[in-house]
Order: C-alpha cells, then sequence, then structure tokens
C-alpha cells in the first residue's frame, strides 16, 4: 500500500510538473459541481420559508433572484472551467507523449531492442486507452475525490442545525433520536462503501483477468478499423477480415458478460441501499419536524444535505478506489522512467565536453557481439574520417552496417577495440553533449502522432520559420503551403489529423535531421521503400544539403553511394574493402565490382 501511495503521489507531481494549471482547474471545476447542489438548496430553504411563514412575495423574488443569479454565476465559471480542462488534458496527453520519447532516446538502447521494454511500450499505451489508467481519469477522480470531501464539509456543517434541533417524542429525547440516526446512516454508509469497493475489486480482477482478451480484441480491431492496415486485408484476404469480425465479436461478449457479473451485481446493490438510506433520511427529518420546530425551508434543506452527505460520500470512496486500483499504468510508467534515470547516471562524472567544430571518428579493432548472441556481429573494424567527408557503409542485409552506427551513436559498447572522437574514446563524452553532434535518420524512423512542426522539431516549442525553412530544404514547399505545421500528422490525437505518405514521411524524417543541425550526419537507408532512382536523388539532394559537415550514408544499393568519397564495403560484419567508387570497381575481383555488376542490371546510374 505504502509503495501504491508513493507512486499515487509520484504521478501526482510527475502531471503537475508537466500542465502546473492542470489541478487547480480541474479541482475548481469539481467544487463548483458540488456546491452548486448546495447553493440552490441553501436559496430553496429561504424561498420556501418565505412563502410559508412571511407570505412577502418582495422578500421571495429576491431569493429567487439570488438563487438564479449564483446558479447561473456558477454554470458559467463550470463551462468555464470545463474547457479549460479539455485544453489540459490535450496539452498534458501531448507533453506524455513527448516525455516518453525523451525518455526512449536516454534509456540504454539495448532495452530498447528487448522484448521486455517493447511489452511494457504497447501495455503502457494500452493502458493508456483504457478507462481508469488514463492520467485524464486520474486527475478527474482527484477532482471528485477533494471536490466530494468539501461537500461533505459543508454539507455537514449545514446540517449541525438540524442534530441540534428541539425535539421530544413520547420520551425519546433530541440526544437519542440523533444517537439512532448518526449510527443507523453510518451503518448503511459504511455497507454501502463495502459493497462498492468489493464491486471495484472485483472489477478490477476482472479486467486484469479480460486484459488478455483486450489484446486480441485490440490486435483485431487494428485489422479491422486501422486505416493504414486496412487496404491490405481488403485487397488480399475478406475471409481473414470476416473471420477477425467473428473472433471480435466472440471475445467481446465473454469481456461484457464477465464485466457485468461483478460490476453490474454491485451496481444494483449499491443503488438499492442508497434509496433505503434516501427513506431513513426522509423519514427521520420527517419525524423530527412533525414533532420537533423545524420550518417547511429547513425540512427540505437537511433532507437534502444529508444525502448530499452519503452521496459524496459514496462518490469520494469511488473516486478514490478507482485511483487506487488504477495503479497498474502507475506501476508501469513509473518503472519504465526509473530505467532511464538509472542509466542516465552512469555517465555522470565523465563530462569531457565536445566542443571542438571539426571532428575525427576512428575505430580502432572494433568488434562487437549482441548482448544474447556467439556471433559476432562486427569483426575488427579499422576506420577513419573526418569533418568534410563522406563516407558510404555499403554491403548486402546482415553486414553490419546498422549495428556500426549503433556503437558510433554509444547504443551499444564495442566488445573489443575502441572508437574515437578527436582521439577521445566516445564513452567519455558526456552522453548528451556527444548525441548533439549527430544529425540521424533512421530506417525505422517514427514520427509522432503530433503536429508537422512538433515532429521536425522534436519539441513542443519551436522557431515556426526554421522548421519551415528545414521542411522546405528537404522539398516540402508545396506541402507546408498546403498544411499548416500546426496540422496533425495521423489521427491518434486530432481527428482532422492528415495522412502522409511513404516520401513525405521520409522526407519530414530527413528535415528533422537538418534542424538538429548536427555536425554529422547518418542516414542508416531511410529510403528504402523507395526506387533505387528516388533513393539516389534524395542522397544526392541530401549531400548538396549538408555541405561541408561530416556525414556516413548507409545503403545496400551501392548506386545511392557511388558520389561519396570513400566507400567501406562491409561483409559479414568484416570490413572487405574501402575506397572511392572509382578505386573499388576498379579491382574486378573485388566484392565491390562483383555487387555492382549484380545490381547495376536492375538500373542504370549515370
Ligand atoms: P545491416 O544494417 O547491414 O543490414 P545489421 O547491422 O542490422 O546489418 O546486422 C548485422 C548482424 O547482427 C545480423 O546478423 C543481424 O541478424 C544481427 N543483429 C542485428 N541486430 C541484432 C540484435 N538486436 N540482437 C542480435 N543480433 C542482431
Amino acid at each position: 500500500m505504502q509503495a501504491k501511495i508513493r507512486r499515487i503521489c509520484w504521478f501526482y507531481n510527475y502531471l503537475l510538473k508537466m500542465e502546473p494549471q492542470y489541478f487547480k482547474s480541474i479541482i475548481l471545476y469539481n467544487l463548483i459541481t458540488i456546491t452548486n447542489p448546495l447553493v440552490s438548496l441553501y436559496f430553496s430553504k429561504n424561498i420556501i420559508n418565505s412563502i410559508f411563514e412571511a407570505k412577502d412575495l418582495p422578500e421571495v423574488m429576491v431569493y429567487v433572484g439570488q438563487m438564479v443569479f449564483f446558479n447561473l454565476l456558477m454554470m458559467m465559471a463550470g463551462g468555464y472551467l470545463q474547457s479549460r480542462n479539455q485544453y489540459y488534458t490535450l496539452s498534458l496527453s501531448k507533453q506524455h507523449i513527448m516525455e516518453k520519447a525523451k525518455k526512449l532516446m536516454e534509456i540504454e538502447y539495448y532495452h530498447i531492442e528487448t522484448d521486455k521494454l517493447q511489452n511494457t511500450m504497447s501495455e503502457l499505451q494500452y493502458l493508456e486507452t483504457t478507462g481508469i489508467h488514463n492520467f485524464s481519469s486520474f486527475g478527474k477522480n482527484v477532482g471528485i475525490f477533494i471536490g466530494n470531501l468539501t461537500g461533505i464539509v459543508i454539507s455537514t456543517y449545514f446540517s449541525i442545525a438540524f442534530l441540534k434541533a428541539d425535539f421530544d417524542y413520547r420520551g425519546f429525547s433530541n440526544g437519542t433520536i440523533n444517537f439512532m440516526f448518526v449510527i443507523l446512516f453510518i451503518l448503511l454508509n459504511v455497507l454501502s462503501f463495502n459493497i462498492i469497493s468489493k464491486s471495484n475489486k472485483e472489477t478490477g480482477q476482472a479486467s486484469n483477468e479480460t486484459n488478455h482478451i483486450f489484446r486480441y480484441v485490440r490486435s483485431y480491431l487494428n485489422i479491422i478499423y486501422n486505416y493504414r492496415v486496412g487496404k491490405d486485408i481488403r485487397l488480399y484476404n475478406r475471409a481473414l477480415a470476416d473471420n477477425v469480425g467473428e473472433v471480435y465479436r466472440g471475445k467481446m461478449s465473454e469481456i461484457y458478460t464477465s464485466f457485468w457479473s461483478v460490476y453490474g451485481k454491485g451496481i444494483i446493490k449499491s443503488e438499492l441501499l442508497s434509496n433505503l438510506l434516501s427513506v431513513v433520511i426522509s423519514l427521520f427529518v420527517g419525524i423530527k419536524a412533525i414533532y420537533g420546530t423545524i420550518s417547511v425551508g429547513e425540512i427540505m434543506l437537511y433532507i437534502g444535505t444529508i444525502n448530499l452527505i452519503s452521496t459524496n460520500a459514496n462518490e469520494m470512496v469511488r473516486s478514490l478506489s478507482v485511483i487506487i486500483s488504477s495503479d497498474l499504468y502507475r506501476e508501469k510508467l513509473y518503472r519504465f522512467m526509473e530505467l532511464n534515470s538509472l542509466v542516465k547516471n552512469e555517465d555522470e562524472g565523465l563530462i569531457q565536453k565536445a566542443r571542438d567544430g571539426r571532428w575525427e571518428i576512428e575505430f580502432k579493432n572494433v568488434s562487437f557481439k549482441y548482448p544474447d548472441s556467439n556471433q559476432y556481429a562486427l569483426k575488427n573494424i579499422n576506420l577513419k574520417i573526418k569533418t568534410g567527408e563522406k563516407l558510404a557503409l555499403v554491403g548486402t542485409n546482415g553486414s553490419g552496417k546498422t549495428t556500426l552506427i549503433k556503437l558510433l551513436l554509444r547504443l551499444y559498447k564495442p566488445t573489443e577495440g575502441q572508437i574515437t572522437l578527436n582521439g577521445s574514446n566516445i564513452s567519455n563524452y558526456q552522453y548528451d553533449d556527444y548525441l548533439d553532434i549527430f544529425s540521424v535518420v533512421f530506417q525505422d524512423f517514427r514520427l509522432l502522432s503530433l503536429t508537422l512542426g512538433e515532429n521536425v522539431a522534436i519539441s513542443s516549442e519551436y522557431h515556426y520559420e526554421e522548421v519551415k525553412k528545414s521542411l522546405q530544404k528537404v522539398g516540402l514547399s508545396e506541402f507546408i503551403e498546403k498544411h499548416d505545421l500546426n496540422t496533425y500528422l495521423y489521427r491518434e490525437l486530432n481527428e482532422n489529423g492528415m495522412e502522409i505518405s511513404g516520401g513525405e514521411a521520409q522526407k519530414i524524417a530527413m528535415a528533422r535531421a537538418l534542424h538538429k543541425k548536427g555536425q554529422i550526419i547518418i542516414l542508416d537507408e531511410p529510403t528504402a521503400a523507395l526506387d533505387p532512382i528516388s533513393e539516389h536523388e534524395i542522397y544526392s539532394r541530401f549531400n548538396e544539403l549538408i555541405g561541408e559537415n561530416m556525414a556516413i550514408y548507409i545503403s545496400h544499393r551501392l548506386s545511392s553511394c557511388c558520389f561519396c568519397n570513400s566507400i567501406c564495403v562491409l561483409h559479414d560484419g568484416v570490413l572487405l574493402q574501402q575506397g572511392s567508387h572509382e578505386e573499388l570497381l576498379s579491382d574486378v575481383e573485388g566484392k565491390y565490382h562483383q555487387l555492382w555488376t549484380s545490381q547495376a542490371q536492375y538500373y542504370k546510374v549515370s
């Protein structure tokens, strides 16, 4: 329990740090919603008393006017706050995506390629889309909890006068009657709490049990509804799609049956109890009114406020149990975030800052095996590259090109040998400073469901013109005339988000690399989905854009890289040849010549 409470505080602070106004606005909204019926009750009491006792029309009108005025005021404030809440929720979901992306970047890369982290990420994403787990549910329930707690305090304050009201009924004193009432009231409420908590607990368990069914449902839904993969299934396999529909319906009915059996029954029981409670309260106030000295207006006020204490308490318990039972998500998020800080600490202390504008990278006898593999992915690599040079890594799939880049970017450490930057081992540089000098576009680059501008800048704050310039440079001038930088990509966060083509996505990823202004540019086959001629064009264009910076290009298509000063041919993790295109081609016995001639039959490059 202690750990759960710690995580609740951690999550509260996490959200608060991202959006300081979120909780203020949501709590204020709940306070208004909760106090609204109390204000109405208070004025109604005055109105009824004036009608029955004073019979004074102007006085009645004043109270009616006051009630209408306060109600209007609260309605307006509530409406305003609700729209603020929506804004903050959207802003939070965007910042949360950024935060996760930022953490993913800081994490030791080994974790990223493991199934465990991949699973955690997909579980997080899944939980974020389910009812009680996401942060908007957390925020809402924190607001409900605080609002209802305040409601109880105010209602109790109003109801105290009722307990004091003079009363005598056939020997039962006021104190005895109050005592009996309070005991009955507490008893019924505790019973109701128990039913709600039990039902919530069972629903939580059922939801854990149905998690795996949900996972099926989600993947089936993806197949049916996802507009990106939907095309394939329509074209290739309608029978499969029909089958998916059947399975989906079956699984959904399993889920509903399971939920109804616990949740539905709990609701019926607690509704019955709360009605019983209302009857007890009405009877009690009624008896006191008949035999005591309570006015008609007060009868209504007390029935209302005592009922409110009970509803507020129920809501408070419900919100608290939702907050507590959604711990599964916080636990996963917390572990994920912790993973990052642990890794980051390792680098502290190594603060030799990379400031020099001219760079020289050297691989010295570098060999590497992946952590869970016995085979060398790279064997005894020796190579050098300086600012102003363009190096190409070519070779068939699986020859070790990407692995070499991963080592250079410190995603892994070499098993043997070392990589130096300006003579110092790269692991001696402060990690963030080191990465700052690189602009990389990977083959499996990801664009986020954020706005176009945010995707290029990888930040929600950016210089509009700078981002625009980067997009223009990669040939997206027309694109940004049609689509503003504030247009969302994809439809996850915004229903008007745009679908972009593969080519456009690649250009946006390139613009992102240009915008980062790294002094060492790496393109790791981000164009693999394109035909060889287009790939060649993009590589040449990028080459012009980056000017005198150092660049490393990777491709399994030799034609894309023949303009580079130096080409390294990798095969099975071994650096077979290095030289210019002409030099390598002239070696007719070499691997390069063999690859070139075998690829040349598919396309011709001028
Ligand atoms: P390329 O980029 O030239 O296509 P890679 O560098 O991706 O080749 O892969 C080189 C070798 O390392 C391949 O045999 C590949 O199967 C292996 N490899 C790549 N990534 C991993 C990994 N995360 N774990 C284990 N082996 C890997």
